[in-house]
């Protein structure tokens, strides 16, 4: 499981494992708890961008994330 902690807004923030900043994300703890890691992520967090979803799953921070796997340039 991700380490993430709860703003006063309610809102789950998680630690990017690499950076150690804090993403803000627009799902409740309840929400994220209530995923079992089985349902399709898109499903369970139609809110929440594909590069935050991400976040879910690795851990890791979109800008992090990009520099692991930076975009391919034409
Ligand atoms: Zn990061």
């Amino acid at each position: 499981m991700i380490e993430y902690c709860v703003d006063k807004n309610g809102h789950v923030g998680i630690h990017c494992v690499q950076c150690g900043q804090v993403i803000e994300l627009p799902i409740t703890e309840e929400e994220l708890l209530s995923w079992d890691g089985h349902n399709h992520i898109q499903e369970q967090f139609p809110q929440v961008t594909p590069e935050l979803r991400e976040m879910l799953l690795s851990g890791i921070c979109p800008k992090c994330w990009n520099e692991i796997f930076p975009p391919e340039e034409d």
